[in-house]
């Protein structure tokens, strides 16, 4: 069996990956058209990472905060840290071990135009890229779909955008707690949008202290960056000089993205829908579904699985909804949810393996009245777009 992966972003690169290292035997074609992954970006999740990939994890803290004005919050959960992985290593790691793999083809600057059924009864796929056309079995597709998103978008459907810059410092002044996470700062919370700074503090002179703000369109980039600077002006950090930039754009959304085109093309990563809408977390969804999807393959199938369990769609979609109604309740909820949840409780929820008791624990500790109201908001949309689609 022959196949195609489209994309040797985060999702194709690691299926790629797990399949040559599993000792697939059919031919695997990767295309992408970059040819420069060494772009400023980097991964943290609570994992779990897979065993094979625990080199790449650079950095890990047990412990994490939520600040909002005076109040703070701080969770610990060593058994479970929070782990950092720094993309143009893990590009350069898969790239360089599928690159000399007898079976792995690695097109990049190649883009992708199109891929359509050919053969007696369209068994085969036909992949149209820059440099030619290949014909393969399967193909696994984790190019972004915006022109998918919009084709479904229906009404009364959540979009935001999580927008986020940030600069990789290093302080004249010991500013930063190399044992702590702030996950988020909301400062006064005088914004109109939800927005907060997060810092990763790789040791006490050295993070990367970054602006984000969930909102309708997105927030400038140099707003993004004045944000930054202030904060550091507020920790004392004192002279500091950027080491580099991160910055990017998240869709946090209730719309549905195609689960496939067809059942020997199918969607994988961000563009199959491993982004969880109310956090923008992707990494240890799409380091899950590669495993998952290559362990299939080796057994012959090609089953397509939902990368996040559908039971966290409705609760994802009742948070963003509340999200959007009212930041200022948003940050009273998050402060809630990690002071009152048991942490172990908290972090499966976020990761995407919790119990029904996490899920009922979580629930609990939410406040009621703005969570009762999104939730009706969602019944309503999702029976107008029921409605719309008849
Ligand atoms: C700056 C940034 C930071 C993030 N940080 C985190 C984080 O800390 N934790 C977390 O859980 N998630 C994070 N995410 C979200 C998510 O994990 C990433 O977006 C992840 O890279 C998505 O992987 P992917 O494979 O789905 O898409 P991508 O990694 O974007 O890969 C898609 C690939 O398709 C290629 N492509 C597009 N069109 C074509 C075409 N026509 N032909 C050929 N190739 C094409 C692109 O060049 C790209 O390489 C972050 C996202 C961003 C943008």
């Amino acid at each position: 069996m022959d196949i195609a992966i489209l994309g040797a972003g985060c999702s194709g690169a690691s299926l790629a990956y797990f399949l040559a290292d599993a000792g697939f035997l059919g031919r695997i074609h990767l295309f992408d058209r970059r040819t420069d992954f060494s772009q400023e970006q980097r991964w943290c999740s609570w994992g779990p990472v897979p065993k094979r990939l625990s080199g790449l994890v650079s950095a890990s803290w047990d412990r994490w905060r939520i600040v909002s004005g005076n109040a703070e919050v701080v969770c610990s959960l060593p058994e479970r840290p929070y782990l950092h992985v720094h993309a143009p290593e893990f590009y350069e790691r898969m790239h360089d071990r599928l690159r000399r793999h007898p079976n792995v083809r690695l097109h990049l600057g190649c883009s992708v135009e199109s891929v359509t059924p050919t053969g007696l009864r369209g068994e085969i796929r036909r992949v149209a890229a820059d440099f030619g056309d290949y014909d393969v079995d399967l193909v696994f597709d984790g190019r972004p779909s915006a022109e998918n998103m919009e084709a479904t978008r229906g009404s009364g459907e959540i979009s935001l955008l999580q927008s986020f810059a940030g600069l990789v410092v290093e302080s004249s002044e010991a500013a930063f707690d190399p044992d702590t996470v702030t996950l988020m700062d909301f400062g006064a919370g005088d914004s109109p949008e939800l927005s907060f700074v997060y810092v990763l503090p790789f040791s006490a002179h050295r993070a990367l202290v970054e602006s984000t703000a969930f909102s309708g369109d997105g927030i400038a980039y140099d707003e993004h960056e004045r944000r930054v600077e202030n904060y550091l002006k507020k920790l004392g950090a004192g002279a500091y000089t950027v080491e580099s930039r991160e910055s990017g754009c998240i869709p946090m959304t209730t719309r549905k993205l195609p689960r496939m085109s067809d059942e020997r093309h199918i969607m994988i990563g961000a563009a199959g829908g491993a982004t969880r809408p109310s956090s923008g977390y992707a990494f240890v969804h799409i380091l899950r579904q590669s495993e998952t999807l290559a362990g299939s393959l080796m057994r012959g199938e090609h089953t397509w699985r939902r990368p996040i369990p559908r039971k966290y769609g409705l609760l994802d979609a009742v948070f963003l909804d509340a999200l959007e109604d009212s930041p200022a309740h948003a940050r009273e909820s998050f402060l809630r949810m990690f002071g009152r949840v048991p942490t172990g409780a908290l972090v499966r929820f976020l990761s995407g393996d919790s119990s029904l008791c996490d899920d009922l624990a979580v629930v609990a500790a939410l406040d009621k009245t703005p969570f009762v109201a999104a939730a009706a908001r969602r019944v309503k949309a999702s029976m107008l777009g029921a409605e719309e689609r008849r």
